[in-house]
């Protein structure tokens, strides 16, 4: 094969791997940022967990003050009621007296729910904490992965760009500037031609002339089609058919089956 395409043929392979390792830093940073995400969801969540136990612990204290005013009232009333002189004054007080209870119990039963609910808002800020804090280990982790393999990619980027280099003073101008603009129209800039005469990647069938110039491989020859850069691929060499294996390395190879026919046992014994 002329020089010029083994040399191609590289170049093209080191820009696909070049190709590849610029891909994959450019979509680390991605990666990082959609964990960083779910990191702001599981704060978010602490932060509303520990949000509805501050309003709850609030909300008690002040029913709590609630319930010590009602009692104050209570007693207030009681030391009235002893001074009272007529019996429709008693009877009013004793109706505040009636009405203060049915305040306390009902700040109660709410002091009470808060408390009953204390239990599942405490489990629920727990949970929330531990994601919280694997989600800040693998933010860790995929930083630190992220930035190690950008490193990692970027030289070896810059070795295969050396080499890429190296590669390019080798083709002619002509060829090289042909290659690149169907390498970045087309995403691959080389097609192989086997027996069939067919370009390989778009499947047009050559002008025999054209074919004809493949195999002689003096000049860089285009797809007519597609103007891929074409090179001949050799038919791989045809196997030398199988010989049978011989009867008794057979019956060597599977016991099993002998024994498995009591005819011949038989009349071996
Ligand atoms: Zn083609």
């Amino acid at each position: 094969m002329n020089s010029n395409l083994e040399k191609l043929i590289d170049l093209q392979q080191i820009d696909f791997r070049i190709a590849a390792l610029r891909a994959e830093i450019a979509a680390l940073p991605g990666e990082v940022a959609r964990i960083e995400a779910k990191l702001a969801v599981s704060k978010a969540r602490v932060e509303a967990a520990q949000a509805a136990l501050k309003a709850d612990e609030s909300a008690r204290r002040k029913h709590e003050s609630a319930i010590k005013d009602q009692q104050e009232k209570i007693s207030k009333y009681r030391d009235q009621s002893l001074k009272v002189k007529t019996n429709q004054e008693y009877k009013a007080l004793l109706s505040e007296i009636e009405q203060a209870e049915s305040q306390i119990a009902k700040l109660e039963d709410k002091v009470l729910e808060i408390m009953v609910a204390a239990d599942t808002r405490k489990e629920t800020l727990k949970q929330a904490e531990a994601a919280l804090k694997a989600d800040t280990a693998e933010i860790e982790k995929e930083k630190e992965h992220a930035r190690r393999q950008t490193a990692e990619d970027e030289k070896q980027a810059a070795e295969l760009g050396a080499q890429r280099q190296q590669l390019r003073t080798g083709i002619n101008d002509d060829t090289l500037r042909h290659y690149d603009r169907v390498l970045k129209l087309r995403g691959s800039a080389l097609a192989a031609v086997r027996d069939d005469e067919m370009c390989s990647v778009c499947r047009v069938i050559l002008r025999p002339q054209v074919y004809q110039d493949i195999l002689k491989g003096e000049e860089p020859v285009y797809c007519d089609y597609c103007h891929r850069i074409l090179y001949y691929v050799p038919p791989p060499p045809q196997e030398p058919p199988q010989e049978e294996a011989p009867q008794d390395a057979k019956s060597e190879a599977a016991p099993q089956q002998a024994a498995a026919q009591p005819d011949e046992a038989a009349a071996q014994s």
